[in-house]
């Protein structure tokens, strides 16, 4: 008999919800492993944290692409959380879902179970909505979704500019409809981050039957011929070796389908190329990755109501958040934005999110500019460029390839540039007269399409929602590398459940969604 009845490995946004809601039978003997260390960064809690967080590489996988062929031959900076919560200890805490027609688009490309209807009360499930109940929103789950404690007054007159551009406003991004501009509701309760280690984790870490070890790489998964019995690990200088009786991957986009690969599950071919023997040929491993790639327009502010990121203007932040957890150090910095139609949308749907930040934002945030400015983001919601992940080399510990292979698509660079424009008209609509300053970027001297062509290259960043490197599918789908209880085809005893299995991107930010995905196969694995 195994010394584990499931092994998670991962503490991330998927993997933190598995652990605890595994955990909930008291017969169920789960260990959960985490390359990362424990949560204890007092910026992860605190949610303007967010902009210090950039700069601690403890916290972080801190991956590259490759140079992307369409941007300039540059490669992309991708943070991906590597602590106990995952990316949602470091993300921005914006909470949204996609719009319904994403997962009909999932169960219409042969996930059956998969829909709207079927995937609603699993984020309902989840959530704990501070406004109440509805038949879109629950309360009572572990994950806090509220609104915002302290918006900076700039942030309601993007909403106000974004309505007189003509986008309707929206205050439920959630709801009924997802199109408009209003400000994000995000993963926080009493104006702390609610990542999933603090949702889930934390309450169910006094079980007996629950093992949390962090500081543990997971190298290899350990099989019997075709049947996963294990995970080998490293910890602390030493190679260790977990028995299970399933072994549950929730390593995230990038890390699921690279240890996939160094266990022999992947595109025979790439595997050989490495010396690694194949137990499962699976081609889809590592392919279909899509991501949201986004521009910022920022313009100087004329005045000082944006956030002072002078060492002064912080530690007052700092001390009024410690003192009465409100004002400024409560602020997820992207405030609001939301779901529009660009000129080139072809049916009802928002192409683009917008998400607007009171605040000089280049580079994540890791050139300080000085002064004041704003900055609103716009991202294409759906992209049709696909890219790849390959393994660099047999080792855990080396980053695998990024092959984002942003805008190979040419119809991704035609809505970047739509989604800039509507940038542009929102910052030139009125409500912003008493702030605007000279356009920074792309600069007011891009005018054509082919010059904001040329800024969007230079210039574009992920914002962050890489998905579908290990995709669900039917059994009749040769590239799919789960099913649709996420089993890993052709072999026994493992799964993938994170945001690797995605089909397809959905419109809007990814924690929640990937929530929502564990929720559903924990339900599944429970009954
Ligand atoms: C900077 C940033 C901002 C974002 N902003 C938002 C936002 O505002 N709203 C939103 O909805 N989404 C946002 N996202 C995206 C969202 O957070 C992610 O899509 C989501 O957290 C992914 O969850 P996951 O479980 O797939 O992976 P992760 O949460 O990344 O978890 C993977 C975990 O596995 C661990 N791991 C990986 N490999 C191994 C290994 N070999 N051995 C042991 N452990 C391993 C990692 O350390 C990590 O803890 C943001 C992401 C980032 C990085």
């Amino acid at each position: 008999m195994s010394a584990h009845d499931v092994v998670i490995v991962g503490a991330g946004s998927a993997g933190c919800v598995l652990a605890a809601r595994l955990s909930e039978d008291p017969r169920r003997r789960v260990l959960l492993l985490e390359a990362g260390g424990r949560d204890s960064n007092p910026f992860i809690h605190m949610p303007a944290g967010i902009a210090q967080l950039v700069k601690h590489r403890g916290i972080n996988w801190d991956y590259y692409t490759e140079p992307e062929p369409a941007l300039d031959g540059r490669r992309l900076w991708w943070p991906r959380g590597r602590v106990l919560g995952g990316s949602s200890s470091i993300n921005a805490m914006c909470y949204t879902r996609g719009q319904r027609e994403d997962y009909d688009a999932w169960a219409a490309a042969g996930c059956a179970g998969w829909s709207h209807a079927e995937v609603l009360p699993w984020f309902r499930r989840a959530e704990d909505q501070a406004r109440g109940a509805n038949e879109f929103h629950g309360v009572g789950g572990p994950l806090a979704v509220s609104d915002l404690r302290h918006v900076a007054p700039l942030s309601r007159v993007f909403v106000e500019a974004a309505v007189a551009a003509g986008v309707p406003p929206n205050d439920d991004f959630n709801g009924a409809c997802q199109e408009g501009v209003g400000l994000y509701q995000v993963t926080q309760r009493d104006g702390r981050r609610c990542s999933a280690a603090v949702a889930y984790l934390r309450p169910a870490l006094s079980r007996p039957n629950l093992r949390v070890v962090t500081g543990a790489l997971a190298s290899r998964l350990l099989f019997d011929g075709r049947r996963a019995i294990g995970v080998e690990y490293a910890r602390g200088g030493r190679l260790e070796r977990a028995d299970a009786g399933e072994v549950v991957l929730c390593g995230g986009a990038v890390n699921s389908p690279q240890l996939l690969m160094l266990s022999g599950i992947g595109a025979g071919a790439e595997l050989a190329r490495h010396g690694i023997p194949v137990i499962a040929d699976l081609p889809g491993v590592g392919a279909n990755l899509q991501d949201h790639l986004d521009f910022c327009t920022l313009w100087k502010c004329r005045t000082q109501d944006t956030y002072d990121f002078s060492k002064l203007g912080e530690a007052w932040v700092g001390l009024r958040y410690l003192l009465t957890r409100d004002g400024p150090g409560s602020s997820n910095v992207a405030e609001a934005g939301g779901f529009a139609r660009t000129a080139r949308a072809v049916d009802s749907r928002p192409d683009v999110q917008l998400h607007f930040v009171p605040a000089q934002l280049d580079d994540h945030g890791r050139n300080r500019m000085p002064g004041h400015g704003y900055t609103i983001h716009a991202c294409v919601l759906r992209p049709a460029s696909r890219g790849h992940l390959r393994l660099r080399t047999a080792s855990a510990a080396d980053a695998p390839a990024i092959h984002a292979n942003y805008l190979a698509a040419p119809e991704d660079l035609a809505t970047l540039v739509a989604g800039v424009r509507l940038a542009r008209e929102i910052g030139a609509a009125a409500p912003f007269d008493p702030y605007r300053g000279h356009e920074v970027f792309p600069g007011e001297d891009a005018c054509s399409d082919a010059e904001l062509a040329g800024a969007i290259r230079r210039k574009a960043e992920t914002i962050y929602h890489p998905v579908g490197t290990c995709r669900m599918g039917s059994d009749h789908d040769p590239d799919a590398v789960v099913d649709v209880k996420l089993r890993v085809r052709g072999v026994q005893n493992l799964r993938v459940v994170d945001a690797s299995v995605m089909p397809l991107l959905v419109s809007g930010n990814t924690n929640a969604p990937t929530i929502m995905i564990a929720e559903k196969i924990a339900g599944s694995i429970a009954a």
